[in-house]
């Protein structure tokens, strides 16, 4: 996991290594780009990265601030409450990203009022060769930089949470997981909520003869045909108790239509 350098002393060297163009490189630009790399260091995303379907470099933002005392924040013209993220910082990070990328990437701030993340964003996102995530902190950050720089904003839901690596980190493992060989299973990423317009079906796990007991027993019949109709139908009926709004653009057969106009709900 070389790649993985976001407390990398000299950031400019990081620049330099710029990754292969055919491999989806991402990076994030934040006041602690390692919250970032820690959840990209462990499972799927972790995996993804060290077998190279992906690279990751973390920029910090203090590694370009100016001052001896590293400052990255200022009060908020105007006044009011909090700090905001000063824009050199930001500019000289969003550079040296560039450079990484060898020249272009999407640059792509986390805030409350961006876009929403939702799967179809994902499948989007998870197409785009080079992407730089830049996380808020504070108040926010400054508007100047924001103009200048700012290709797309998301946001992860309509709550403010007090910093934009743990949004960043949930975009980029949802966006990891849609790679080619990310995933162990690569029928998985089909079969999960929303990829297939519904939300998943429960799932049980095997044990041994006596842990088994109680599961629905058309899951240990062998017979595939009645497990995926059995799949199907608790999917559909989860979905119009949870989440009846997905059925609306879900693409559904008759017996699907059958099943559901069955449901006393
Ligand atoms: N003053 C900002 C506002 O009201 O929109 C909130 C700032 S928040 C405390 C600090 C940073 O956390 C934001 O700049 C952003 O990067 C991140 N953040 C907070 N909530 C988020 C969300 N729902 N989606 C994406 N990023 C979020």
């Amino acid at each position: 996991m070389s790649e993985i350098r976001a407390s990398d002393s000299d950031p400019l060297a990081a620049a330099e290594a710029a990754p292969a163009a055919h491999i989806p490189a991402v990076s994030v630009i934040a006041a602690f780009p390692e919250l970032v790399e820690q959840a990209c260091r462990v499972g799927v995303t972790g995996r993804a990265l060290e077998r190279g379907l992906w690279r990751f470099q973390g920029f910090s933002l203090r590694d370009f601030a100016t001052d001896a005392r590293k400052t990255i924040d200022g009060r908020p013209a105007g006044g009011g409450p909090g700090m905001v993220l000063m824009p050199a910082p930001l500019r000289a990070a969003t550079a040296a990203a560039r450079a990484w990328h060898g020249g272009q990437t999407k640059v792509i701030l986390l805030s409350p009022d961006g876009e929403r993340l939702d799967q179809k964003l994902v499948e989007k996102l998870a197409t785009e060769p080079h992407t730089t995530w830049v996380a808020g902190r504070y108040e926010g950050l400054d508007q100047r930089w924001i103009d200048e720089c700012v290709d797309m904003t998301v946001s992860i839901g309509d709550y403010v949470i007090s910093g934009g690596e743990l949004a960043a980190a949930v975009a980029i493992d949802a966006m990891v997981r849609l790679l080619p060989g990310a995933l162990g299973d690569s029928e998985s990423a089909v079969t999960e909520s929303f990829s297939g317009q519904l939300l998943d079906w429960p799932q049980y796990a095997l044990t041994n003869a006596a842990g088994n007991a109680d599961i629905p027993p058309v899951l240990l019949g062998g017979n595939h045909a009645l497990i995926n109709r059995w799949r199907r139908e608790r999917a559909l009926e989860k979905t119009a108790l949870r989440r009846p709004d997905l059925l609306q653009s879900a693409q559904l057969s008759k017996a699907d239509r059958d099943y559901l106009s069955k449901l006393a709900l």
